[in-house]
């Protein structure tokens, strides 16, 4: 598989440390809200690459954390805790909101058919292995004690800067625009690993360290989960683009000083869902949740469809204009799926071709509309509807947009009374349709189907010949 790594900033060959399996980690959400459908883009196409690694027969070993504590306002180390935000604002303990945006998170990716990851950590229960990091960055001489907290000391690295995109400047850019700075750091890039000070009296949840009653800092909690649970050699690692800095940057600096080797070879990034504000944010309020999309009646699938129409490193702009030409692609889809016949035995050797195409095209830096494409190309060509069939189930595995299923839904009748003549006109199509394909002229039989469809004909070829009814 080719993919784009940010580290490089090239498209690559992936190579496994290990031939054969995948060491995947992806940041998870913080659970101080809902997820919002931007969120839920980056997930989507992280689902997607899990999806095709096993496809591709790679064995996947995903982990996720839920950040639940020490995610401040600003990234810059500054701000209220964003969980402890979220309390205030619902009048509820941290914890209690972090189980209900947890679950409501895992009941959202559900719909999108976003699968869970393997191993789930919450950061609040692995508090021991941060400090247990923290102790070792600091014993290594990479960390320093200052009125309080545990700082990571940036100056040690020789190039903190991994990305390469994030200058001195830009830091101190950001820096100005948060809300307070903070005397203690020895570097303007430093980041706390452990804070007793900053913000402590309002925390709610706090623990015992070397260093006093306190807690962790964000970054931490993904190098000491990812480290503990996939080792010492990560191949993969997933976020939205806004992660790259300063989080990922900090990961990278935390894991490679704690090992003393690098640490993760790919780094995977989607960028952002923008709507007509910029970029979809939970701090901005005002964004779309899937619940909403569903309250709208749209189907959640829509919304996966619309994600893997566009390539995940070109940023998405998201409107309701844009998901409705989603939801109709979706819909005729599943008109065209629904259609095809269920007697019969695929062709597998007929399918292999399109198969190849279809890994190729995921196989290039996860192409998803080419992906898609292939889809439509298997649904036009000269297939039988068995083979047909096959295909659309085992790109599925991929895709995951229930195609199967959707085409199932399409053909549930609505119960419309057609008019006489409307119906004579149909079921001669129909039979049009049938010599044509009997004369195994594809081209003449798919152009009857489009123009069938195109009337809102939906139809399903069953043992007694062809069913249809009016799309309601
Ligand atoms: P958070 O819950 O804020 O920690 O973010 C969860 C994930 O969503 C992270 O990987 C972010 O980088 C990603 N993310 C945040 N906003 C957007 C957006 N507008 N579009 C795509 N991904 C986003
Ligand atoms: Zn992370």
């Amino acid at each position: 598989m080719e993919l784009y790594n940010t580290l490089s900033h090239k498209v690559e060959e992936f190579v496994p440390h290990t031939p054969g399996k995948v060491k995947l980690y992806t940041c998870g959400p913080t659970v101080y809200h809902y997820a919002h459908i931007g969120n839920l883009r980056s997930y989507i196409m992280e689902d997607v690459l899990e999806k095709y690694l096993r496809y591709a027969g790679y064995q996947v070993d995903r982990v996720m954390n839920i950040t639940d504590v020490g995610h401040l306002a600003s990234d810059a180390d500054t701000g209220e805790d964003k969980m402890l935000s979220g309390a205030k604002r619902e009048h509820k303990t941290v914890m209690q909101i972090a189980q209900f945006y947890t679950d409501a998170f895992f009941a959202d990716c559900e719909k999108l058919h976003i699968r869970k990851p393997d191993t789930v950590v919450p950061a609040t229960s692995r508090v021991p292995d941060f400090i247990e990091m923290v102790e070792t960055l600091l014993g290594k001489g990479y960390a320093y004690e200052a009125g309080g907290n545990v700082y990571f000391d940036t100056s040690k690295l020789d190039n903190y800067y991994v990305f390469g995109n994030q200058t001195g400047e830009d830091l101190a850019v950001g820096v100005r625009d948060s809300v307070e700075e903070d005397g203690n750091k020895r570097n303007k890039t430093d980041f706390v690993l452990w804070f007793t000070k900053s913000k402590f009296d309002d925390q709610e949840l706090k623990w015992d360290s070397p260093w006093g009653l306190g807690y962790p800092g964000w970054h931490i909690e993904c190098s000491a989960i990812s480290v503990k649970e996939l080792g010492e050699y990560l191949d993969i690692h997933c976020g939205g683009i806004d992660n790259a800095f300063p989080h990922h940057t900090n990961e990278i600096a935390q894991s490679e000083a704690y090992l003393g080797h690098p640490w993760c070879k790919y780094w995977f990034h989607v960028l952002h869902l923008n709507d007509a504000r910029g970029k979809m944010s939970k701090s901005k309020g005002g964004f779309l949740t899937v619940s909403l999309l569903e309250e709208k009646g749209y189907n959640p699938l829509v919304y996966r469809m619309f994600c893997l129409q566009s390539h995940y490193r070109k940023p998405l702009t998201f409107s309701f204009e844009s998901l409705d030409n989603a939801a109709q692609a979706y819909q005729r889809l599943a008109q065209r799926i629904g259609g095809l016949s269920k007697e019969g035995e695929p062709d597998l050797s007929a399918a292999k071709p399109y198969q190849e195409k279809f890994k190729e095209a995921l196989g290039s830096d996860l192409n998803t509309s080419l992906g898609l494409t292939v889809v439509y190309d298997v649904l036009k060509a000269e297939l039988s509807d068995a083979t047909k069939r096959y295909l659309m189930a085992d790109f599925d595995q991929v895709l995951d947009l229930g195609l199967l299923e959707a085409g199932e839904q399409a053909m549930r009748p609505q119960g419309a009374e057609v008019p006489q003549e409307l119906a004579e006109k149909i079921e001669g199509l129909i039979a049009k349709r049938a010599e044509a394909r009997k004369a195994k002229d594809w081209a003449a039989a798919d152009a009857i189907r489009d123009e069938l469809t195109a009337m809102g004909v939906v139809m399903k070829d069953t043992a007694n010949g062809v069913e249809w009814h009016l799309q309601a």
